[in-house]
């Protein structure tokens, strides 16, 4: 089917399927049937079943879904999510600061890969039309922003939308979901797997734990880990704020 890629604007023949985020990213969250589980605010009570996961039909010609994106995607999915991230070793230190939080000190990520690869989940999770992602939409200036830094791939400012992870250090697989919390004034947090990113939109929400935390052209980046009690209240605390929101 031809049609106007969403990431180069030219019209191309588009991809059938496109995921929206990286199947890795996903990894241990299907059922055997293939399904994946969701939280939103239409049935927030319970586990929502979305067949064969988060897909977009054409919307991406095949250089921007292969090449452009596919390359971010095989760094991030190279660099981190494939290593030993929770393990102190060369790449990864495990730090302890003040108040019994872990961080993890990611020493060597390429600063324009994975700025980038953060970017273009922020930009697909705000132009799907997936129900997951019902509740995020960013403004026209925003995603036009992403999008041209993401097709040229510009080297973005390091306060520019910052993202700060935070993992549980090892929750048990069938209990994770995909969920978005999109509630909170000036940012937005999406839980998937063992991850969440917030990202921050609005200026007076990036501190100084931002700055030190999101990745830095030092190619340098902080991870929050948090024990397995606080990861149990931090998923009630997305699905409470889910049945508050659509109960409004
Ligand atoms: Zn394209």
């Amino acid at each position: 089917m031809k049609g106007i890629c969403r990431l180069c604007q030219q019209e191309k023949d588009l991809i059938r399927r496109s995921h929206i985020w990286p199947d890795f990213m996903y990894k241990g969250m299907y059922d055997d049937k293939g399904r994946l589980y969701v939280i939103n605010s239409s049935e927030p009570a319970k586990h929502r079943t979305v067949q064969s996961g988060s897909y977009e039909q054409h919307i991406f010609c095949s250089d921007c879904d292969n090449v452009r994106i596919g390359q971010l995607e095989r760094y991030a999915s190279n660099n981190l999510y494939r290593k030993p991230y929770l393990e102190e070793n060369a790449a990864f230190k495990q730090i302890s600061v003040p108040g019994g939080i872990q961080v993890i000190h990611c020493e060597d990520l390429n600063y324009n890969q994975f700025k980038l690869f953060l970017l273009s989940l922020l930009w697909r999770a705000s132009i799907s039309t997936e129900a997951v992602f019902e509740n995020f939409k960013l403004g026209e200036d925003e995603e036009e922003f992403l999008r041209a830094s993401i097709y040229e791939k510009a080297v973005v400012d390091e306060m520019a939308f910052p993202c700060v992870l935070l993992t549980s250090g090892g929750a048990a697989l069938d209990e994770n979901f995909i969920a978005v919390d999109a509630f909170k004034t000036g940012l937005v947090k999406f839980y998937i797997n063992a991850f969440v990113y917030t990202f921050y939109l609005a200026e007076n929400k990036k501190d100084e734990t931002t700055r030190q935390l999101a990745i830095g052209m030092d190619q340098k980046m902080g991870i929050m880990k948090v024990s397995i009690a606080q990861w149990n209240l931090i998923r009630n605390s997305i699905i409470e704020a889910t049945i508050a929101a659509s109960n409004r």
